[in-house]
């Protein structure tokens, strides 16, 4: 059935917003293992106010649960004809009853139990979450049906609280974080945790730093460690300070920075980074000439979590990038010892 939605575009509300099929590294397995993502339209994220986030342009007041179980049967269909891992987000989160209720959550788990015929088997389901809606009855739900491994993302950002609070408006500290993190390891089941890259009136060499010492602090948590190369998404707080010229989105060479730090320290960490975007003056970006081999780079080293693939890149714009991080700590200091 079609309906429209809250931007007037005509949506099929038994259809996920999209679904795709990929390849993710499997710590267990030591190598990339086919993967399906799937975003199901939902009622959306009750929070909406992260500067950043647009994702509750994808959700619509008007799904029943009966639409939602409707898009994951439809998403199953084309399920790869191998063992997979199953990512299964809303833009919100996935543990909101007001999203997906505990009917429909128990209901997902037990289709999930042969996603396509008896042979085929999910290795591990990822789930999204903010920290407040994690408790061990809904993660129960999801552990003891099925036979899979079960990964809670939960988009922290920073374990920085002032930046969080106060640059980001994400509304739940890393005191919460922690405390989910900790319930969900108890249940059994492990944290892959979102940091961003370059929150919105955070310099570009203070933003380097804040990622990797957040990553410091939330690894003895996380299973996976994913960067988020922040992108300027539509009818955003954030957008308003990028058409003025008071943001821009990071450099991919920090993100490569970033990558190469934290993995470094934490070789037992599963570290990646989608980089949506890259290349466009809304996205992650260089100077134009290099973002292509860099995101590809970036995308090898998510599948091999090979540091030597980032070895080697190089363009003239790197001495720009290297001048700004030089300006940046003289302006501002650093907090890397
Ligand atoms: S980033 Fe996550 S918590 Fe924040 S508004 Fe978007 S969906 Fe909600
Ligand atoms: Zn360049």
């Amino acid at each position: 059935m079609d309906m429209t939605d809250v931007n007037s575009t005509k949506i099929k509300i038994n259809r996920p917003v999209a679904s795709w099929l990929d390849y993710e590294f499997l710590m267990e397995e030591q190598k990339p293992v086919r993967s399906l993502t799937v975003i199901l339209r939902t009622a959306g994220c009750q929070w909406r106010r992260c500067r950043m986030c647009g994702y509750w342009h994808e959700s619509s007041a008007h799904i029943t649960q009966a639409d939602i179980l409707a898009q994951l049967d439809y998403s199953l269909r084309a399920s790869p004809k191998e063992d997979f891992i199953l990512k299964l987000y809303t833009s919100g989160s996935f543990l909101d009853e007001r999203e997906i209720s505990a009917t429909t959550r128990r209901h997902i788990a037990r289709m999930l139990e042969q996603p396509q015929g008896k042979d085929i088997k999910i290795k591990k389901l990822v789930i999204e979450t903010r920290p407040e809606y994690v408790s061990a009855a809904k993660i129960d739900d999801l552990l003891h049906i099925g036979h899979w491994h079960l990964e809670v993302a939960m988009g922290l950002e920073t374990a920085d609280d002032f930046i969080r609070l106060h640059y980001i408006d994400k509304g739940f500290s890393f005191a919460d974080f922690k405390n989910a993190a900790r319930l969900i390891a108890d249940c059994g089941a492990t944290v892959k945790t979102y940091l961003l890259l370059k929150p919105p009136f955070v310099s570009e060499r203070s933003a380097l730093e804040d990622v990797i010492k957040s990553a410091e602090l939330v690894a003895p948590f996380s299973g996976v460690i994913s960067l988020n190369l922040c992108n300027v998404q539509r009818y955003t707080p954030l957008e308003e300070l990028w058409k003025r010229g008071y943001y821009r989105p990071p450099w991919l060479w920090s993100a490569v920075e970033a990558i190469r730090a934290i993995k470094q320290k934490k070789k037992h960490i599963v570290v990646m980074s989608d980089p949506v975007g890259a290349g466009h003056l809304r996205g992650p970006h260089n100077c134009g000439y290099c973002d292509t081999a860099v995101k590809e780079a970036i995308k090898e080293f998510n599948l091999t979590q090979d540091l030597n693939i980032l070895e080697g890149l190089n363009c003239d714009c790197k001495d720009k990038w290297h001048t700004l991080m030089r300006c940046d700590e003289f302006l501002f200091g650093s907090t890397i010892e």
